[in-house]
């Protein structure tokens, strides 16, 4: 199973932290100056905290919203990363119920590379829910919707 497929909706990068800083982390990478929003799936951009798309979704809109800085855990958090982090959150809610009028959205975190607590490589969770894989919208049609519908 691939490593993306264990993310609901993942809030936290924790589960890439095995890699280094910088270029070895593909959370890093992916939220680099410089890097092309449209490649990189990146939907938002705040000044510590962005929005990406899951490269493996469950669903259409499944994103992450992660902190700019390399950091593992919650607690590790300077209050202002905390505070956007989560207005992060609240505007990929908005941008999400806009874009697909969900019936409601699942909100996760994951904090380490086993959270909610679950393991690598363990059952899926729409597979194991509803017995049914969601075959999600293109990503650049994602990206684009969501970029589109994310409040100012
Ligand atoms: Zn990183």
């Amino acid at each position: 199973m691939a490593e993306g497929l264990g993310h609901l909706w993942a809030g936290w990068r924790s589960a890439y932290l095995t890699a280094p800083p910088g270029e070895g982390c593909v959370l890093c990478r992916l939220v680099a100056p410089g890097v092309d929003d449209r490649e990189g799936h990146v939907v938002w951009r705040g000044r510590r905290a962005a929005a990406v798309l899951n490269a493996y979704p469950y669903t259409s809109g499944h994103l992450m919203v992660l902190p700019t800085r390399h950091v593992g855990e919650l607690e590790d958090l300077e209050p202002d990363e905390a505070a956007e982090l989560w207005l992060g959150v609240r505007q990929a809610v908005v941008a999400l119920k806009t874009a697909y009028h969900p019936g409601g959205i699942n909100l996760g975190a994951n904090l380490g590379r086993a959270a909610l607590p679950r393991w690598d490589g363990d059952t899926n969770f729409m597979t194991a829910v509803a017995d049914v894989r969601v075959l999600p919208e293109p990503l650049d049609d994602t990206w684009a919707k969501l970029r589109a519908a994310w409040p100012a």
